[in-house]
């Protein structure tokens, strides 16, 4: 079995990573960066994300896992003390063979412009927003109109980017064996002009949103951590991408719905 380390850059992820290509060794584990079976993220949800990034070309035979070297992750579940047991873990599923994983899906995005369409995929959401005045578009969904948005701009997440930006924005955290997009509003202006749903809504598999910019609109996009500003969009369709999963290498139990108590409520019971 192949692995990589993808880490934050600060002393303590740089020394984790050392301890863990050690204690992996005698497992016949091998570093691979151009093809491994298994990423090892240490850091924070965000370098989960770099890693996701960096191989999403190969997210079929690519299993992610996150260490935290701060606080709690979502994506980085098992803490700085735990490495001993994840090496073990994770060189005993070596020798066997034998990866369990789950599969949470993606958001798709398909970026028309007078060129030509472009696709692309994020792990936790992508935001549309205005740069130099407020993002003012139409959507659709499903071919038909639904509304006029005028505001800061949208946000269409993941079940696993429920928990991020998505949760900020008063949206709905969603378990990720649901395959659905969630598409929530950043500060819409509603008055008798402009009028948005106002709540936050799950788009179920096979359907679709389209948004179309004011024409000449300077966009700023952003896909997970990384942002892009454009402005020849003509329009950007959302969707649950389909046949496209990310898998999560699962070496123990540790429910959903756990995290985010841990995460979000804390420790009291
Ligand atoms: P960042 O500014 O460090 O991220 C903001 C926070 O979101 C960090 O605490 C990060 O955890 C956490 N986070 C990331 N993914 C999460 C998830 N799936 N569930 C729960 N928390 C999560 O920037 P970044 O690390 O590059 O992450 C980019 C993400 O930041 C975006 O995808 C977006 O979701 C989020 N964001 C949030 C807001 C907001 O809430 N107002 C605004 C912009 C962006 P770590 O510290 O462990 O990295
Ligand atoms: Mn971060």
């Amino acid at each position: 079995m192949k692995y990589n380390v993808i880490n934050r850059g600060d002393d303590i992820s740089i020394e984790l990573m050392n301890t863990f290509h050690e204690l992996v060794k005698p497992y016949g584990l091998v570093l691979d960066e151009t093809e491994p079976d298994i990423v090892l993220s240490i850091g924070g949800d965000g370098t989960l994300l770099h890693a996701f990034h960096r191989y999403k070309h190969a997210l079929d035979h690519i299993a992610f896992v996150g260490i935290h070297t701060g606080r709690l992750g979502f994506f980085a579940d098992w803490k700085p003390d735990e490495v001993e047991q994840l090496a073990r873990l994770m060189g005993e599923c070596a020798l066997e063979n034998d990866l369990r994983a789950v599969n949470y899906p993606l958001v798709e995005i398909q970026i028309t412009t007078q060129n030509g369409v472009e696709t692309e995929l994020a792990l936790n959401e992508f935001t549309l927003k205005g740069v130099d005045t407020t993002l003012v578009a139409e959507l659709r969904i499903n071919d038909e109109p639904f509304e006029t948005f005028r505001g800061d701009g949208i946000c269409i997440s993941t079940p696993s980017g429920s928990t991020a930006y998505n949760k900020s924005l008063g949206g709905a955290i969603v378990h990720p064996s649901l395959d659905a997009i969630q598409i929530a509003e950043i500060a819409s202006i509603n008055n008798r002009v402009f009028r948005t749903l106002g709540s936050s809504i799950l788009l179920p598999k096979h359907h679709h949103c389209d948004i179309y910019p004011k024409a000449q609109q300077n966009i700023l996009l952003s896909l997970d951590h990384l942002y892009i500003q454009r402005n020849d969009i003509v329009s950007i369709r959302s969707m649950v991408a389909a046949g496209k999963k990310v898998k999560f290498a699962r070496f123990r139990p540790f429910p959903f719905w756990s995290r985010v108590r841990e995460a979000f409520i804390g420790f009291e019971r």
